[in-house]
C-alpha cells in the first residue's frame, strides 16, 4: 500500500526548489499531486498532412528533415534555429530560439514528429518552437497530453513530468474505496485506471470514463458528508424543547387573514421541530411574497412565550428595519419586546440594547451582521432566524448559533433553488417549502418591450401614478459606461426627471450611496412622497412597498432570469394590479428566450430551472458568495446528470444505512472521513 500523505519531496524529480513551487500551487502531498487535474488536453496523437493544416492551428506533423539545422545570431543573446521539413504534400519551415541543444538533434533525411502552432505564409507553412520526437519515440508527441494550471516558476513540461512520475508511482497501488455494487450499477471505472487515464488518457473516450468516475466520487463524498452532518445534528445535540402549551394557533387565529395551506403545513413542521428534543435546523424556501415572514413571526412567538429570546438576521439595514416593523406590528400586543440593531444605531442606544438583551428585557433582536459582534450577548437565546439573500455560510450561521445553547435555527430564503442544488447548498438542513402564494393576489402582468414602445410605456406609467401608484425603475449600472451601452442610474434619472416626468417627484438611489441616504430615500418612497424611484438592484432584496405597482427594468437583457424574478417580486405586494415592464435592447436568441420565459410564468422555481438551463449557471449560483463548495473536478452545471444519480443513490443510502456501518459501505465512510477529517468546511 502506498502512503498518499507522503510529502511531495519524495516524488522522483522533485528537488528542494520544486517543492516550493509545488506548495505555491497548493500541492503538498502525493495525494495533492495525483488529484491535481489537467485543465485541458492537447491532442498530439494524430498527425496531419502539411497541406491540410489550417492557419493558427496546433497540429502534429510527421515530416522529413530536408535541410541542416541553420543557426542565425539575430542579436546579442538571441539565436534563431531554422529547419526545413517536408512530407508528401508540402513544406514547412520551423524556427526555434535560443535552444543550443537542438544542434545535435536532427539528421538530414530522417523523419520526425513536430507538434506546435502553424501559420500559413504565402504558399508555405511555418511552425514556431514545436516540441518534437524522432519517429519511434513518444516523449512529447503521439499521445494526448495533459495541460495543467501552473505558474511561471514551474514550467508546464516540468510539472507534467513530476505528475507523470507520481502517477506511475501510485498506479496499481491505490485502494478501491468505492463499493463494488456502486461501480457496477453506475458504470464507473476502477480507481487506478481512473487516476491514470485522467492524467494520461489514451483516447478521449478513456478520459470521459475516468472523469465520470472521479466526478461521481467527488459529488458523492460531498453529499454524504452533508447528510452525515445533518444526522449528527439530529442525534447528538440536545436542543430546546419548547412549551407545548404555547399554541401557535393563538396567533394564527388573531391574524387579519387566513394562512395558506402551505404556510400551515410549514408551521406544523416547525412546531414539531420546536417541541421535539432535537435542535431545529430547517430551511424555509418560498418565493417572494409567499408569506415567510409571518411564519417566522409565529415561530418567534412560540419561542418567546416559552421563555427564550430570538435573533433575526437580515442581509441589509433596510430589510432589518422592515422586519422590525412587521414583528412589532404583530407581536407588540402580546407584550413581546422587539429591538433593532443595525450599524446606524447610536452608541448610547446600542449600549442600552446590549444591556437589555443581556438581562432579558428584549425578547427579539432584529439586525444585520451587527448582531454577530462579540459584545452582543443574549440571556437565553432559543431561536435564530436568518433571512438570507444568498447563503450566509455555515460559519456565519454557527457564529450566531453559538450565542445560545443549541438554539433552533430557521434559515429563510426567497431565492428559488432547484432541488438538486438545494441538496448541495443546504444539504445540512431539513427543507420546508411554501409553494403557493396567498389567495386573491393579482398576478403581476409582465411585458417585454423594445424602444419603439417607449412612449406608450411612459403614458401608461403616468396614468398609474395619477391613480396614486408608484413606480420603480431599475438599471444595470451606476455610472455611464461607454463600452457597454447600459443605461446608468444617473443618465436615466436625468431623462425621467428633466424630459419625461418633469412635474413628478423622481429620485434615485444606488449602492454607492451611504446607508443613511439610502434609508432616507427608501423611507420617503414608502411614505408615498416619491412617485418614481430609479435605482440599481439595491432594491432587489425583500423591500415591501405595497403601493408600488410598476417595475420597469431598463436593459433587462443584462440581468439573469433569477434576478429579474427577484426584481419583479418588489411589486404586486399590495391590493393593486401590478405590472413589470422589461425593456430590452437585443436581438440575441438568448435575450428573446429570457423575455419569453419572464412573460409566460411567475413561478420562481420554474424560472430558476430555466435559468440554469439557459446559462449553464444561474446568476446566483455562479459565484463563490453563494457558498457552493469548490470542487476539484466536478462542475455542478455540466455534471448535473451525474449529480442527480449521486443524489438518488445518497438518499437511498441515507435510508438504509445512514451511519455507513454496513460492510459494503465501509469504503464510503473512509472516503468521507479522509476528505473531511470528521469536520466539514464550506
Ligand atoms: P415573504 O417574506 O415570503 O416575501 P411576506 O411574509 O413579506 O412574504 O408576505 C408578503 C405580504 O403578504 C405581507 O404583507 C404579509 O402580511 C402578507 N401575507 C402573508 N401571508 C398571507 C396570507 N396567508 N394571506 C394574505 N396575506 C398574507
Ligand atoms: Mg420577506
Amino acid at each position: 500500500m502506498i502512503n498518499l500523505e507522503s510529502d511531495v519531496k519524495y516524488i522522483k524529480g522533485v528537488g528542494p526548489n520544486r517543492v516550493e513551487s509545488l506548495n505555491k500551487l497548493g500541492i503538498f502531498t502525493l495525494k495533492d499531486i495525483i488529484t491535481y487535474y489537467p485543465r485541458d488536453y492537447e491532442d498530439r496523437s494524430k498527425p496531419k498532412k502539411i497541406s491540410e493544416c489550417q492557419d493558427g492551428e496546433d497540429v502534429l506533423i510527421e515530416a522529413i528533415a530536408v535541410s541542416k539545422l541553420i543557426e542565425l545570431r539575430i542579436r546579442k543573446n538571441m539565436v534563431m534555429y531554422k529547419l526545413t521539413v517536408r512530407d508528401d504534400t508540402g513544406v514547412c519551415n520551423i524556427t526555434w530560439f535560443n535552444q543550443p541543444y537542438l544542434k545535435k538533434q536532427f539528421q538530414y533525411g530522417e523523419t520526425y514528429c513536430f507538434f506546435g502552432r502553424v501559420h500559413i505564409k504565402g504558399s508555405k507553412l511555418e511552425m514556431n518552437s514545436p516540441v518534437f520526437d524522432t519517429k519511434d519515440s513518444n516523449k512529447h508527441t503521439g499521445k494526448i497530453v495533459p495541460i495543467y494550471p501552473t505558474t511561471y516558476s514551474l514550467p508546464q513540461n516540468t510539472l507534467r513530468k513530476i505528475i507523470e512520475n507520481a502517477v506511475e508511482q501510485v498506479n496499481g497501488n491505490l485502494e478501491e474505496y468505492m463499493p463494488k455494487y456502486i461501480l457496477d450499477t453506475y458504470n464507473l471505472c476502477e480507481i487506478n485506471r481512473a487516476v491514470t487515464s485522467i492524467h494520461e488518457p489514451e483516447t478521449f473516450k478513456d478520459f470521459s470514463y475516468a472523469r465520470r468516475r472521479l466526478v461521481f466520487e467527488e459529488l458523492m463524498i460531498m453529499q454524504l458528508a452533508l447528510l452525515n452532518l445533518k444526522s449528527s445534528w439530529k442525534k447528538e445535540q440536545d436542543g430546546i424543547q419548547y412549551n407545548e402549551k404555547i399554541k401557535m394557533s393563538d396567533v394564527i387565529n388573531d391574524l387579519p387573514f387566513r394562512l395558506t395551506r402551505a404556510q400551515l403545513k410549514v408551521l406544523e413542521e416547525i412546531d414539531m421541530d420546536m417541541e421535539s428534543k432535537k435542535a431545529m435546523n430547517r430551511l424555509l424556501q418560498g418565493d417572494v411574497g409567499s408569506g415567510k415572514t409571518i411564519v417566522s413571526i409565529i415561530a418567534a412567538y412560540k419561542a418567546v412565550k416559552s421563555g427564550y429570546q430570538v435573533a433575526i438576521m437580515a442581509p441589509t439595514s433596510i430589510l432589518a428595519t422592515q422586519h422590525l416593523e412587521s414583528f412589532s406590528n404583530m407581536l407588540d400586543k402580546y407584550g413581546i419586546k422587539c429591538e433593532l440593531l443595525i450599524s446606524s444605531v447610536t452608541k448610547k442606544k446600542k449600549e442600552e440594547i446590549l444591556e437589555q438583551l443581556q438581562n432579558g428585557e428584549i425578547d427579539i433582536l432584529i439586525g444585520t451582521h451587527a448582531i454577530l459582534e462579540e459584545n452582543v450577548v443574549f440571556k437565553r437565546l432559543g431561536l435564530v432566524v436568518t433571512d438570507e439573500q444568498h447563503r450566509f455560510g455555515v460559519r456565519q450561521r454557527s457564529k450566531i448559533v453559538s450565542k445560545g445553547t443549541n438554539p433552533d435555527v430557521l434559515v429563510m430564503t426567497a431565492t428559488p433553488i432547484p432541488r438538486t442544488l438545494a441538496l448541495i447548498l443546504y444539504g445540512d438542513l431539513d427543507i420546508s417549502i411554501i409553494d403557493e402564494l396567498p389567495p386573491n393576489r393579482k398576478e403581476i402582468e409582465t411585458y417585454a418591450v423594445t424602444k419603439s414602445l417607449e412612449n406608450r410605456v411612459n403614458s401608461f406609467v403616468r396614468r398609474q401614478i395619477e391613480e396614486g401608484r408608484q413606480a420603480y425603475v431599475v438599471c444595470p449600472l451606476v455610472e455611464e459606461n461607454e463600452e457597454i451601452k447600459a443605461k446608468s442610474v444617473e443618465e436615466i434619472y436625468e431623462k425621467y426627471k428633466n424630459e419625461i416626468f418633469t412635474d413628478l417627484v423622481v429620485e434615485y438611489m444606488h449602492g454607492k450611496m451611504r446607508p443613511k441616504e439610502k434609508d432616507e430615500i427608501m423611507e420617503r418612497f414608502k411614505n408615498g412622497e416619491i412617485n418614481i424611484l430609479i435605482s440599481t438592484t439595491v432594491i432587489e432584496v425583500g423591500v415591501n412597498v405595497p403601493n408600488a405597482s410598476i417595475m420597469i427594468v431598463e436593459n433587462s437583457e443584462r440581468f439573469g432570469l433569477a434576478q429579474l424574478h427577484q426584481l419583479r417580486g418588489r411589486v404586486g405586494r399590495g391590493e393593486y394590479q401590478s405590472y413589470c415592464i422589461l425593456k430590452y435592447n437585443s436581438n440575441s436568441e438568448i435575450a428573446q428566450k429570457r423575455m419569453k420565459i419572464m412573460t409566460s410564468t411567475t413561478d420562481g422555481f420554474i424560472i430558476a430551472e430555466k435559468d440554469l438551463e439557459l446559462r449553464g449557471s444561474g446568476e446566483f449560483f455562479g459565484t463563490k458568495q453563494h457558498g457552493l463548495p469548490e470542487f476539484k473536478i466536478a462542475n455542478l452545471f455540466e455534471d448535473m446528470d451525474i449529480l442527480k444519480e449521486v443524489q438518488a443513490l445518497t438518499l437511498k443510502i441515507e435510508d438504509l444505512d445512514p451511519k455507513l456501518e454496513n460492510e459494503q459501505n465501509k469504503g464510503l465512510k473512509r472516503l468521507v472521513e479522509e476528505k473531511f477529517d470528521g469536520r466539514i468546511e464550506m
